[in-house]
């Protein structure tokens, strides 16, 4: 499933982002790049092999390019792949989405719409030409999925009006349940 705008394109995939053949794989992280569940701790746990020591790189990583131990919605840290290097991966780039509990409104969806927009960014900078996303939000963080998913369009649909390097973005979902759902929400 892929959409297209302008050079762009947005493509829906289902796999394990760990192993996702993109230039730049982004975590939905927590503010204070603690990787304890989730997508987070699958990467830390690939890329070093230890998740402790991939915390430990990616805050200190964070005092660096920051200045601060806590990232804000739309602020991004970037780590080294390391182990995942082997899959044609270079970079990690950690944002934070909006903690929802279930609720969805305006804010939920702007906090979205910057951690997206940052990674988008970041990418840009890095000069890579591919960048991979997991469902932001859509796990522990609670936010409606469908909810996830569109805001995931219209976001790279307004960034394609910036897109240089970038050219392939990509939604990788884990399970083929929210592959089917993310295919579903598009087509509708
Ligand atoms: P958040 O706290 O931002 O909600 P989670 O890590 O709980 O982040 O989940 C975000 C999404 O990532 C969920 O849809 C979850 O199913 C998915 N996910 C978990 N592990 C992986 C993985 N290895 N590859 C891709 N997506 C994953």
């Amino acid at each position: 499933m892929e959409l297209n705008f302008g050079s762009l394109t947005f493509k829906v995939a289902q796999g394990d982002i760990t192993r996702f053949p993109a230039e730049a794989i982004v975590n939905a992280a927590n503010k204070y790049l603690e990787h304890g569940g989730g997508v987070a701790y699958a990467i830390a746990k690939v890329a070093a092999g230890d998740v402790r020591e991939y915390i430990r790189i990616s805050k200190e990583a964070m005092k660096e390019q920051i200045g601060r131990n806590w990232i804000e919605h739309g602020e991004v840290v970037v780590t080294p792949a390391m182990k995942m290097e082997q899959y044609g991966i270079k970079y990690v780039i950690h944002t934070v989405g909006p903690y929802c509990g279930g609720k969805w409104d305006e804010d939920k969806k702007e906090k979205l719409k910057k951690a997206i927009l940052g990674a988008l960014r970041k990418a840009e900078e890095l000069g890579v030409k591919s960048i991979a996303f997991p469902a932001i939000s859509a796990g522990i963080y609670g936010c409606p999925f469908e909810e996830v998913v569109k805001t995931f369009v219209e976001m790279v649909k307004e960034f394609s009006e910036e897109a240089k390097s970038v050219k392939e973005v990509y939604l990788v979902l884990y399970s083929k349940k929210d592959y089917e759902r993310a295919l579903k929400t598009l087509t509708v």
